[in-house]
C-alpha cells in the first residue's frame, strides 16, 4: 500500500505554505488551492487557482486529492460537504461551522466540552442591550465575520452604547463580559481522530490587536499551565479532533477562561518548528492522515516576533546581528502595512531581553 498521498490544502497563504512544507518532508505530495497564483504555498506546491467558495474547483481539488485540509476557517461548509467523499475531510465541517460563529462556538465550549468562557449572551438587535448595568465592562462581538478586533465594541460606559446599538442592530452578535485578565495564552494541540498530543503554553502579546510577540513557555504557574493544557485536550477530546487546533485563553490570577477557537495551526505557534521536535505542521499532517502522534517536547525556551510589512527591514537587520535566530520570509510580494510577511523565533531564557520588532524599538 502507497502510504504517501496527496493532500490538497485549502488556502494557500503562510499557514498552508508551512502545512505543505511538513507535508513535503515526510514524502507527501501537495495542491492548493487559492486565489492567487502568487500566494506563499505557490512557492512549495502547485495551485489550482480559484476563489474559496468555487465549489467546481472543490470538487477539482477533491478529485486529485487523498485528503483534504483547511488552513483558515472562512472555508464554504456546505461547497466542501458537497464535494468531499467520506473521510476525506478529516477535520469535518462541523468543527468549521463552530469556528466560524460566536455563538456556536461559546455554546460548544460552554455547555459542550464544558471550559470555563466569560459569561456571555447572545444579542439579536440593541433591544438585548436594554438595561445592561454599567458597573461591568462588555464586549460585544459579531457572530460571524470579526477578526483581529475588527467587528467589536468594547462597552465600558453608557456613552458607548450608541455605538453598541448600532454594532448590534447590524449583525447578531455575542455580549461577553470584559475578562480582567493578565496575560493572553494559547495552547496548541492535534488529534488524529483517537488521541491527542499538546504542546507547552505560549504567551501572546497583540498591538492593536495583532499578535506581535509569542514567549514559550508562558510565563504562568505550573499549575495554571498544567489546566490550561487540560482544557485545550478536553476541546480536542470533545471535537474527536483531527490535524491542529489553537485554544486561546485568558490567563487570571488564578483561572483560565477560554476565549475562542481555531480549527488550524495557528500564528502563535510557529515557534515549534525550532523549539519543539515537532512543529504543529507536522502534527497537522500527522494528524489528518490519522497517524500515531509524538508526545511533544521543548528544547528549550523560546519567542517568536512576527514580522509585518513595516518591519521587514528592522527583522533582516536582527537575524543579520543575532545569526542564531530563525528567520521565516512567506514569499509575499508587496510588504503591506500589518500584512504578516514572515516570523523570527530566537531561543532565549530571558524573553524581555527579546524586543518586539516595531517604529522606535531599539535591538
Ligand atoms: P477575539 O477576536 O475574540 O480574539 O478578541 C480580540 C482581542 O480582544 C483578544 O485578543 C483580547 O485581547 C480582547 N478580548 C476579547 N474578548 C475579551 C474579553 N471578554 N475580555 C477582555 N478582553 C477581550
Amino acid at each position: 500500500m502507497n502510504s504517501f498521498k496527496t493532500i490538497g490544502i485549502i488556502g494557500g497563504g503562510q499557514l498552508g505554505q508551512m502545512m505543505a512544507i511538513a507535508a513535503i518532508y515526510m514524502g507527501h505530495k501537495v495542491i492548493t488551492l487559492d486565489p492567487a497564483s502568487d500566494c506563499p504555498a505557490s512557492r512549495v506546491s502547485e495551485v489550482i487557482v480559484a476563489p474559496y467558495d468555487d465549489v467546481e474547483a472543490l470538487g477539482q481539488l477533491a478529485a486529485r486529492c487523498d485528503v483534504l485540509t483547511y488552513e483558515f476557517e472562512n472555508v464554504d461548509a456546505d461547497g466542501l460537504d458537497a464535494v468531499v467523499s467520506a473521510g476525506q475531510l478529516p477535520q469535518g465541517t462541523d468543527l468549521l461551522r463552530i469556528s466560524q460563529n460566536r455563538i456556536f462556538e461559546k455554546d460548544f465550549l460552554a455547555n459542550k466540552a464544558g471550559v470555563a468562557v466569560a459569561p456571555y449572551k447572545v444579542v439579536s438587535s440593541s433591544l438585548d442591550l436594554e438595561g445592561l448595568d454599567h458597573s461591568k465592562t462588555y464586549v460585544l462581538k459579531t457572530a460571524t465575520g470579526g477578526y483581529d478586533g475588527h467587528g467589536q465594541k468594547v462597552i465600558r460606559s453608557a456613552d458607548d452604547m450608541a455605538e453598541a446599538s448600532q454594532l448590534a442592530n447590524s449583525a447578531e452578535c455575542v455580549l461577553e463580559e470584559f475578562v480582567t485578565f493578565d496575560l493572553e495564552i494559547s495552547v496548541i494541540v492535534s488529534g488524529n481522530g483517537k488521541d491527542v498530543t499538546v504542546f507547552p503554553v505560549q504567551e501572546n502579546i497583540h498591538r492593536n490587536n495583532i499578535l506581535s510577540k509569542t514567549i514559550v513557555p508562558a510565563r504562568i504557574s505550573e499549575q495554571l499551565a498544567e489546566k490550561a493544557k487540560s482544557m485545550a485536550v478536553q476541546i480536542a477530546k470533545k471535537l474527536e479532533l483531527s490535524g491542529t487546533l489553537c485554544v486561546e485563553m485568558f490567563a487570571t490570577a488564578d483561572d483560565i477562561i477560554v476565549n475562542e477557537i481555531a480549527p488550524r495551526p495557528h500564528n502563535s505557534g510557529h515557534y515549534s518548528i525550532e523549539a519543539c521536535d515537532f512543529s504543529q505542521f507536522d502534527t497537522h499532517i500527522l494528524g489528518v492522515l490519522g497517524q500515531p502522534l509524538p508526545k511533544i517536547k521543548l528544547h528549550a525556551p523560546a519567542v517568536m516576533l512576527n514580522v509585518l510589512g513595516q518591519h521587514v527591514q528592522q527583522a533582516i537587520d536582527y537575524v543579520a546581528q543575532n545569526p542564531s535566530a530563525h528567520l521565516h520570509m512567506y514569499g509575499k510580494l508587496e510588504a503591506k502595512h500589518n500584512r504578516k510577511m514572515g516570523h523570527v523565533t530566537v531561543f532565549a531564557e530571558d524573553a524581555d531581553e527579546v524586543e518586539e520588532f516595531g517604529e522606535g524599538v531599539e535591538y
